[in-house]
């Protein structure tokens, strides 16, 4: 990535600068939150209640995609990933690659992917941003653990609403043929979507409902970070 070279290294909590051989400062470390505990068998939300399988989301509506893998709890890095979208500061996706290829590496090599997907952007939207943050993380992982990255097999038609301003029902119709993948020759059987956050599951579904309608075979994802479950 070009930013390694031109700026300094920052810590993706505070902001701080920090010495090149770290990827957080040590007052920041504990800051991000594992999920942790009994997670649901679809999304690895962590659930609150002991005895369920599936969050309230999976529950309520059938996802497409196999399964997902989540590092962090969103809480925790919220502040850090509204920076790393919004505030121009693309190089946090080395600290999320790395500690996602750290902790969910095995996991993400036992799918068996022949491609990692970045939930793509609408083009005006990836224009005025500079770069699409699911990408900048895909590229860590995909050098990391050797799957090749593929961002040209799904591309977004549709200028969505954005996602966190609306109520459940509204996400996912929001988000219905937002996705498209082009029938350009490209064979894949297995895909993993990379997102920063998963929440309801309305995007990473919509974008793996379109992978499947193009021929790819079974769809699973991961995400920087995950929500909670609804169920209390
Ligand atoms: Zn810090
Ligand atoms: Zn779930």
């Amino acid at each position: 990535m070009i930013q390694r070279l031109l700026f300094p290294r920052r810590c993706p909590m505070c902001d701080s600068i920090i010495e090149r051989n770290k990827l957080i400062c040590d007052k920041c470390i504990n800051i991000p939150r594992r999920v942790f505990g009994a997670r649901c068998l679809k999304c690895s939300k962590h659930l609150n209640s002991q005895n369920a399988e599936y969050c309230y989301d999976c529950e309520k509506h059938k996802k497409s995609y196999v399964r997902g893998l989540a590092l962090y709890e969103y809480d925790s890095v919220k502040d850090s990933i509204n920076n790393f979208k919004n505030n121009s500061r693309p190089e946090y996706a080395e600290f999320f690659g790395d500690r996602i290829i750290h902790y969910l590496g095995a996991d993400i090599k036992d799918f068996k992917a022949d491609a990692l997907v970045p939930i793509p952007l609408h083009p005006s939207k990836l224009k005025k941003r500079g770069y699409n943050q699911s990408e900048l993380i895909a590229k860590v992982i995909s050098e990391g653990l050797n799957i090749p990255l593929r961002n040209d097999v799904l591309t977004r038609k549709i200028k969505t609403k954005e996602q966190k301003k609306l109520d459940d029902s509204d996400r996912q119709k929001n988000l219905v043929g937002a996705f498209h993948m082009p029938r350009n020759g490209v064979k894949l059987d297995t895909v993993i979507l990379v997102d920063d956050v998963y929440t309801t599951g309305s995007t990473v579904d919509e974008a793996s409902r379109a992978l499947l309608e193009g021929g790819v075979k079974k769809v699973y994802f991961v995400t920087v970070a995950v929500g909670v479950d609804k169920r209390q």
